[in-house]
């Protein structure tokens, strides 16, 4: 029996046990997007497969392949489509990737699943694709199935962010491959990180629109919204607790573990 928490590194007759006995399928919402000069363009994907790899162990669930690609950056919460690199799906493509993952788990006896995204522009698709997965059961009378969606940067406490930030936190939209996410990977895969690289230029100011196309100036050169500079390890440390803490809380009491 091979003991692993990742659906794919199971044969079929260990995944098929596992399903049986009503494991939690953890789906990661990734991208494969810039993350300014010094950050890999797969930090979307490895952030929320690390945070569901901790929770499934600690619920006893099984995390299915991150999707790889999302939906398409914005130029106010990730630089936007213009970099190389950035690599995206249609809305439609995406919501129906993560609808016929649902449907297929599904009809193999998931009953149970928590979609953790990790790309700002993922979120209503995702609820899209979620939603239709759980429509395409229901038409073939699979009606008890339960899911939580979730972005997993909401999950932390208001104390580790005072920690982090004493001048008062200025929001998730800007962390865009800033001080949050560049300490994750500091944590994760610091081989990843090239520190010397961090932009010095400090925090985006975008008016509260969006244009069409990104007129000349409107784009942050570096691909970077805020500010990276001091990332470290222990906050990335401090962060992946309060993710995997207060994550693991909301899983037990919805599905009442
Ligand atoms: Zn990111
Ligand atoms: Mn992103």
């Amino acid at each position: 029996m091979v003991e692993s928490v990742f659906m794919a590194e199971l044969s079929w007759p260990e995944w098929q046990e596992k399903i049986a006995h009503g494991a939690i399928i953890f789906i990661p919402l990734g991208a494969t997007e810039q993350h300014g000069p010094h950050l890999p363009l797969n930090v979307d994907v490895i952030l929320p497969t690390a945070v569901c790899e901790r929770v499934a162990r600690k619920v006893g669930g099984l995390v299915a392949p991150t999707l790889q690609y999302g939906y398409k950056s914005m130029p106010r919460s990730g630089g936007g489509q213009t970099f190389p690199g950035t690599t995206s799906l249609d809305a439609q493509t995406f919501a129906h990737t993560l609808r016929d993952v649902i449907r297929d788990m599904g009809a193999h006896g998931a009953r149970r699943f928590v979609v953790v995204n990790g790309h700002f522009e993922n979120a209503w698709p995702s609820v899209e694709g979620l939603d239709l997965g759980l429509r395409a059961l229901r038409q073939e009378n699979i009606t008890d199935v339960t899911a939580m969606r979730l972005e997993y940067w909401d999950f932390v406490r208001r104390e580790t962010l005072d920690r982090i930030f004493p001048e008062g936190f200025p929001g998730t939209e800007l962390e865009h491959a800033s001080l949050i996410e560049t300490s994750l990977m500091l944590l994760l895969r610091p081989d990843l990180v090239a520190q010397d690289k961090i932009p010095q230029e400090g925090r985006a100011n975008f008016p509260p629109y969006d244009i069409f196309p990104a007129p000349p100036g409107y784009l942050r050169g570096t691909g970077v919204l805020a500010d990276a500079r001091g990332a470290r390890a222990e906050i990335g440390q401090w962060l992946m607790d309060d993710h995997v803490a207060l994550i693991t809380a909301a899983i037990m009491k919805e599905f009442g573990l």
